[in-house]
């Protein structure tokens, strides 16, 4: 999953953005302590492999303002920079807690990801769902199957294009769903 993906807002079903929630392992007893004071942070206790447990600090990113908040007294051996997204294009799934923002309402609040449930680019063809995870990757979506020769490798968000069931690939298929898609980019 990319870091952010566009979402129905469950206030007002208008476009919304979901982003994912990082965590950092706490080190100590007393950094345990302090994060647990503090209001930028969520703690978690979660069981390793091993059945070990641990304790996690979450930041949820854009639960108050754009920009990571300036904390200058946070514990030694920490960066605010630990909870930053990595740089990969893609996150592995394990947790789907993050934060949702919406122009439309004004909502902005902690959520836990139910998708592709919720993605906002989903459209319905012959009872199956076609989902994409923005409205970039939707733009690509179209493209592609509008396309007359595919090529896996010119899509970005190939992972997930993989995933096409080849209903929605037939040639029959190619205007409904065309136009269902740009009808939910308009
Ligand atoms: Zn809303």
């Amino acid at each position: 999953m990319p870091h952010r993906v566009a979402v129905t807002c469950p206030e007002c079903a208008s476009e919304a953005v979901f982003e994912f929630a990082e965590r950092v392992r706490i080190k100590s007893n007393d950094d345990l302590h302090w994060f647990e004071k503090s209001k930028h942070f969520d703690c978690l206790k979660q069981a390793d492999p091993n059945g070990q447990y641990y304790h996690s600090a979450i930041f949820y990113h854009k639960l108050v303002g754009n920009a990571f908040p300036l904390i200058s007294d946070l514990p030694r051996g920490y960066r605010i920079d630990d909870w930053a997204h990595s740089e990969h294009q893609f996150r592995p799934l394990s947790d789907w807690r993050g934060t949702l923002v919406c122009e439309s309402c004004g909502k902005r609040s902690k959520h836990t990801l139910d998708w592709p449930k919720e993605a906002y680019f989903q459209i319905e063809y012959r009872n199956q769902n076609l989902w994409a995870f923005d409205r970039a990757s939707s733009a690509e979506l179209i493209d592609y199957i509008c396309a007359s020769h595919r090529r896996a490798d010119d899509f970005i968000y190939w992972p997930f294009l993989m995933k096409i069931p080849h209903v929605f690939l037939t040639k029959q298929a190619r205007e409904p769903v065309v136009k269902r898609l740009r009808k939910r980019l308009a």
